[in-house]
């Protein structure tokens, strides 16, 4: 992986990042994944294993048991 981000040049961090996968209109919200995180921009860059486990994890998503709630908004309908 290289130590600069390819968009801005910012020097990139080797930690792990939260990713969130949109499949259709399905969201699944996976931690801890091992990426390396631009901090200028937040640039995730992720190694060629790293993306095939990702891909798994879309595949096998049914066998996902945790469930959380987040907010859902309408762009510019938040009431005030
Ligand atoms: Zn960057």
């Amino acid at each position: 992986m290289r130590n600069t981000c390819v968009f801005c040049g910012g020097e990139i961090e080797h930690r792990t990042a939260r990713v969130i996968e949109e499949i259709g209109d399905e969201i699944i919200v996976v931690e801890g994944v091992p990426a390396g995180v631009c901090v200028r921009c937040g640039e995730k860059e992720f190694t060629p294993a790293t993306i095939r486990e990702l891909e798994r994890i879309r595949r096998e998503r049914g066998k996902i048991t945790a469930r959380r709630a987040v907010p859902v908004v309408e762009y510019g309908k938040l009431a005030a």
